[in-house]
């Protein structure tokens, strides 16, 4: 198993086939990059070693590049959910660290949107929510719903788990 110091920074790049796992460490508050599609693995190491960050993969290739060791993280877990938990097991990835404070489309920090913007909201929706926020970056409006809680479910069973 990799080993990797726990106070290491926790800034990640997922790659592709673990895209799904990236928008949730996104959703955690975790700066986590998404490899671009058809990126070759040296240059994703490249990317990892030039932004400082852990490179998350299931592809046991990418450990075998001279580059790889302290860069790389090989995870073995075939189910999406049970390499959430191994994330927490290896680098105690807490699941609850900043929940909903990055854009899940670009993983920039979000801030307080402003209120007129709570037309852009659908109407059915505006009665229940307390807070928004958007992305300064890509404009995308967030809010307290459904899938939210939804997540923060998914989250507690992990940290559960
Ligand atoms: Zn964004």
């Amino acid at each position: 198993m990799t080993i990797i110091p726990q106070r290491r920074k926790q800034r990640f790049l997922c790659d592709e086939m673990l895209r799904k796992l990236g928008h949730w460490l996104r959703a955690a508050g975790y700066d986590t990059v998404i490899a671009v599609q058809g990126t070759r693995d040296r240059d994703l190491l490249q990317q990892a070693i030039a932004e400082d960050r852990l490179l998350i993969t299931r592809d046991q290739k990418l450990t075998e590049y001279r580059e790889a060791p302290g860069v790389v993280l090989l995870l073995h877990s075939n189910d999406i959910h049970d390499c959430a938990r191994e994330l927490r097991h290896i680098l105690n990835i807490d699941w609850f660290y900043k929940p909903f404070s990055r854009c899940l489309l670009c993983n920039t920090e979000l801030i307080p949107a402003d209120p007129v913007c709570i037309e852009q909201v659908p109407r059915q929706s505006r009665a229940t929510i307390t807070t928004l926020f958007c992305c300064p970056h890509c404009e995308k409006l967030y809010w307290q719903g459904s899938h939210v809680r939804r997540l923060s479910k998914m989250f507690r069973q992990w940290m559960d788990g």
